[in-house]
């Protein structure tokens, strides 16, 4: 077989061969060359020292302790982004794992035998010379990547003990390559799972990251499950396993939400940890059992212990907060025979008109998640519809047809904090019926209130707002037991 490899890599090749060192593809990208992917980087590993290398590439840079030199590929050269930085590394072996995580010293290799003896799996062991077009595969990984195999390279409870992390490397293999674990690595992992706890958790969350962005995120976390890895990485989840529901679903709460991550239609990361999360507050928040059973407030509850998660997990803070969001309104009302414009505004009031999209996928995703034949996804077409037809009427102070200004003009106060107030309760009339936003009407209604306590004020905005959604919620709520 003959690969597909860019000029810039051949050309490096070429110049440590002719140099007289040894030199070979390695890692993914040769396990994507025989998969018939395209490589999204490109790793060679030789036997010349970092410094040998670096005279070689006056354009290359070499800031790590793992004996990696990163050339630099000018943009003329470089085919795309794949190949603008080629790294090199020097066979190295890695010796006495004490901590799970990192080699106590690493040893540069003479043989590039050694060199893939350190690694990970077989099917990241595999060195392709790109000149002479020939495989080294000492540990049989072509054979595993035809049969869709991982499996650790030599004994795999020494493999994961020495470097725990390679334990989500499988999992996170698995889900983005589609491949099953080997039933001996797969012990290995069961057996070894607790020393996931000595793992940096950015680290983990990284491989949890693309598990969940990977073609079948449901069937990673499951597998996360099987290898009992999960319990290390978020238990919450695990509180939903044997959890069953009521008449609503047929699903247990932990099944829910796998099906849930499988069929929301979003690509986006937050989206999916909203899909995978949305009911993680039912197993608390679980009264009765049977057909009837209830789940009362496990929106609000669900978002607390996603909050806590995703932050333990060490994602960044728009992750945090936008899927807390989505998790704590899932249940935000919709019903295609009765509802209304103002209903669907106050809905873009509460979450904004830039989740909406989100919310719906997530949603989406528990509708086809339920298992019961009535969940049809077009009512959320509609929902999304209407969102289209409302999604220019008022519902923010500034689509108001009037301003503090007009109101410290018009009429006898001062600016000061009444004005808002004002403005929020012609907001809160608004949303209800837009046509009610036009100058002289608000102004009207301004007068009105001028003469009013600032508290009053502040109440009136408030208890409208909260009492439409109090309807809103009540309705959904009370429809599908879950409060
Ligand atoms: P991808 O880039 O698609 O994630 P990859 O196989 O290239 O896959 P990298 O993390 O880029 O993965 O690592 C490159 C290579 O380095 C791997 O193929 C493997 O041979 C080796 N490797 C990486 N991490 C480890 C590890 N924790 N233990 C042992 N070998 C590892
Ligand atoms: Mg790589």
């Amino acid at each position: 077989m003959k690969y597909i490899i860019p000029p810039s890599v051949l050309h490096t090749g070429k110049t440590l061969l002719e140099a007289g060192f040894e030199v070979y593809l390695v890692g993914g990208c040769v396990r994507d060359l025989l998969m018939q992917k395209k490589p999204k980087d490109w790793d060679f590993t030789t036997n010349a020292l970092p410094e040998q290398i670096q005279k070689l590439f006056p354009d290359s840079f070499y800031e790590n302790t793992f004996g990696t030199v990163g050339i630099k590929v000018p943009e003329e050269i470089s085919i795309d982004s794949s190949d603008r930085i080629i790294e090199i590394t020097t066979y190295r072996t890695e010796l006495g794992y004490s901590d799970n995580r990192r080699p106590d010293h690493i040893h540069f290799a003479k043989t590039l035998k050694e060199d893939l003896l350190r690694r990970d799996f077989t099917m990241n062991a595999i060195a392709l010379s790109p000149l002479k077009n020939e495989i080294q595969d000492f540990y049989n990984g072509e054979k595993d990547i035809e049969q869709k195999i991982i499996r650790a390279v030599g004994d795999p409870n020494e493999r994961f003990s020495e470097d725990a992390l390679r334990m989500m490397r499988a999992v996170r293999f698995s889900s983005e390559l589609c491949f099953s674990i080997e039933e001996k690595t797969l012990q290995a992992i069961q057996k070894n799972a607790s020393l996931l706890k000595n793992i940096a958790k950015e680290r983990i969350r990284l491989e949890l990251e693309r598990i969940l962005l990977s073609p079948h995120p449901s069937e990673g976390i499951e597998m996360l499950e099987k290898s009992d890895l999960l319990q290390y990485i978020i238990p919450e989840l695990r509180e939903g396993i044997g959890v069953s529901q009521n008449l609503h679903h047929t699903y247990t709460v932990w099944e829910h939400n796998l099906l849930a991550l499988k069929t929301c239609p979003s690509k986006k990361l937050s989206v999916r940890l909203a899909a995978l999360l949305h009911d993680v507050g039912k197993p608390r928040t679980k009264k009765g059992d049977g057909k009837f059973a209830t789940f009362y407030n496990h929106d609000h509850v669900g978002a607390r212990i996603t909050r806590e998660i995703l932050k333990r997990l060490t994602f960044p803070r728009e992750i945090v907060e936008h899927t807390t969001l989505l998790v704590d309104q899932h249940l935000f009302y919709y019903n295609v025979e009765e509802v209304t414009e103002s209903a669907v505004r106050r809905v873009i009031a509460r979450v904004g008109l830039e989740n909406i999209k989100d919310l719906i996928d997530v949603r989406i995703g528990d509708r086809l998640g339920s298992g019961v034949p009535k969940a049809k996804p077009y009512r959320l077409r509609h929902f999304e519809y209407m969102v289209e037809k409302v999604s220019h009427d008022p519902i923010n102070v500034k689509d108001l047809k009037i301003n503090g200004n007009d109101l410290t003009q018009t009429l006898t106060l001062k600016p000061g904090p009444k004005i808002g107030a004002i403005l929020d309760v012609l907001l809160g009339e608004v949303i209800e019926d837009s046509s009610k936003n036009t100058k002289e009407f608000l102004l009207e209604r301004a007068r009105k209130l001028e003469s009013q306590e600032i508290e009053t004020l502040r109440h009136t905005a408030k208890s409208r707002i909260e009492e439409q959604r109090k309807k809103d919620e009540d309705f959904m709520k009370s429809k599908y037991w879950v409060k």
